[in-house]
């Protein structure tokens, strides 16, 4: 299944629950997907390895796109929301995510400056101090933890080299609090092995590692679209709703969006 993908580096705005009027940037590719995770339930289909060259767009494009598209929703009177860094895969691997970051900044000062800046990112490389210092600054710093153990990390992330679980949460726990964590809640099969982040060894091991990392807030969600991996299922409501209330419990703000 070839996956949904973004066909310029500036997209929308869509409507979206959770930011309002989303005014979408994608640093990544516009023809296939370039990312460090290769999640079974990937809006964007499977990670694509064969790329032995990957081109992105270049930090003065992704400004001069930007600052155009700003314009002309400033002179027509169209704010936007949020401005908001999602895409074809993962927006910190581009080599000048923190100087664009910066330049983004600057122009939501500029054109909208009631609105948000969100970077929705893996976290599978935050370990880079220019990346967390950029992070830092952006009104919403949403970063993915969707399993408690290894095996299901591995099962459902699927990472690219050798990244183990014990990191991310290393990663996550360097920005002191100044994160929201996003989980997204799934059952099914995977190459013939089962997937479950819903039981409760699971949930309680990821409840754990939620206490460690202590976010601002815990936002719950199944899956929405079309999955690359077709033998997965979105969970029920008042499944995703209980595990909420596990959040809750232990003193976190938790958003459920189904
Ligand atoms: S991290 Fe995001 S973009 Fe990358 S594979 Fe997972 S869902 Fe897709």
């Amino acid at each position: 299944m070839g996956g949904f993908l973004f066909d310029d580096i500036i997209f929308g705005p869509v409507k979206s629950r959770r930011l309002g009027v989303s005014l979408g940037v994608n640093l990544l590719p516009t023809d296939y997907k370039f990312c460090s995770f290769n999640c079974i339930y990937c809006e964007c289909g499977w990670t694509d390895e064969s790329h032995k060259k990957v081109v992105l767009p270049s930090r003065n494009d992704i400004q001069e796109r930007l600052e155009s598209v700003l314009t002309l929703r400033k002179e027509n009177q169209l704010p936007i929301d949020s401005i908001t860094f999602a895409g074809n895969g993962e927006p910190t691997l581009h080599p000048d995510f923190a100087e664009i970051i910066e330049d983004t900044i600057q122009l939501r000062n500029l054109y909208f400056p009631e609105a948000i800046i969100t970077v929705l990112s893996n976290a599978s490389i935050i370990h880079n101090s220019k990346i967390i210092g950029a992070l830092l600054k952006v009104d919403k710093n949403i970063l993915k933890l969707d399993a408690g153990t290894e095996a299901t990390f591995q099962a459902i992330n699927q990472p690219k080299g050798n990244l183990k679980l014990h990191q991310v949460v290393d990663y996550l726990k360097k920005f002191e609090g100044k994160l929201i964590i996003q989980t997204l809640f799934v059952q099914g099969f995977n190459q013939h092995k089962g997937i479950n982040n819903t039981n409760e060894e699971e949930v309680n091991a990821w409840l754990k590692l939620v206490q460690e990392i202590q976010p601002e807030s815990v936002i719950l969600y199944p899956i929405e679209r079309e999955t690359p991996e077709n033998t997965i299922h979105k969970i029920d409501i008042q499944m995703l709703n209980s595990i909420a209330e596990k959040v809750q419990e232990i003193g976190f703000k938790t958003e459920v969006f189904y």
